[in-house]
């Protein structure tokens, strides 16, 4: 089944044998692609599993399916992989988003650091997560994965992201300091690990206080060699990075 033909379908829409579509994926199977009873689509509930289906019926506000098989995808990565991203100017973080979850990010944490230059409005968090959440799932459907990252609620400081993976098995802050560890230099194990926690700092990097909290927790400082990245550059590279070492590139 094409992308095109392939639709999130939340599971509360999803009984045994019938799936609903409702909302914006409506307009879509009905006036662009301009599908109808007897044709099939792709459903998948973001949970793991995708549905071949066969439209039975379609309304202005619904399109009813059959379902004709259940399948568990597996295409998630082995790996589980948290990024903490400060937050960027602009729209910097949809193209981080989407990208993350082209990558297979499990869940991206945005968070507010010291030296972010954008100031979040708690009134206009509520908003950009839900954003953010969008683009992941419209990620998610491009680049065929079965699970939908979750894109968790901003933390408001860099302790409380720490405190939260501390048990993770590999915790890596990011930072451009020559003298840390390179990221080949990293031991990358014999056993699978199961989770990883990132910290990607914005535009202006982290402070001094902010490092020292992360080697508190026992997150390892790691360089990405001698150039600076630019900060919506950095998570990409380290992200294609851990699935290499540890994920399933
Ligand atoms: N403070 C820097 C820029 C920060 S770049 C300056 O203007 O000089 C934004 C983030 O990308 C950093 O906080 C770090 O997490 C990551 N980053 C960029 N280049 C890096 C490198 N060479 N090694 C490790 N991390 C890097």
């Amino acid at each position: 089944m094409t992308i095109r033909r392939r639709f999130f379908v939340a599971l509360e829409n999803i009984k045994e044998d019938e799936i609903v579509v409702q909302g914006q994926d409506v307009i879509h199977i009905r006036n662009v692609l301009r599908l109808g009873p007897g044709d099939n689509v792709a459903i998948f509930d973001g949970e793991g599993f995708q549905y071949r289906a066969e439209i039975t019926s379609t309304t202005r506000d619904e399109v009813k399916c059959k379902v004709l098989s259940r399948d568990l995808v597996q295409n998630e990565s082995p790996v589980e992989i948290v990024l903490g991203q400060s937050v960027l100017k602009g729209t910097k973080i949809d193209d981080i988003v989407r990208k993350s979850c082209e990558l297979g990010v499990a869940s991206v944490v945005p968070l507010v650091t010291q030296r972010c230059a954008l100031k979040l409005k708690s009134s206009d968090q509520d908003k950009k997560i839900e954003r953010w959440q969008k683009i992941s799932l419209g990620a998610s459907k491009q680049s065929g994965r079965a699970r939908v990252p979750s894109i968790l609620k901003t933390m408001k400081s860099i302790e409380e992201f720490c405190s939260h993976y501390a048990n993770y098995e590999i915790k890596l802050i990011f930072h451009e300091d020559e003298n840390s560890l390179r990221f080949s230099e990293l031991e990358r194990g014999d056993s699978a690990i199961k989770n990883v926690a990132l910290l990607v700092g914005p535009e202006g990097g982290w402070t001094e206080n902010e490092i020292k909290t992360a080697i508190e927790y026992g997150f390892r400082i790691v360089s990405l060699g001698p150039r600076i990245l630019r900060a919506e550059t950095a998570p990409i590279a380290v992200l294609s990075i851990v699935q290499f070492f540890w994920g399933d590139f």
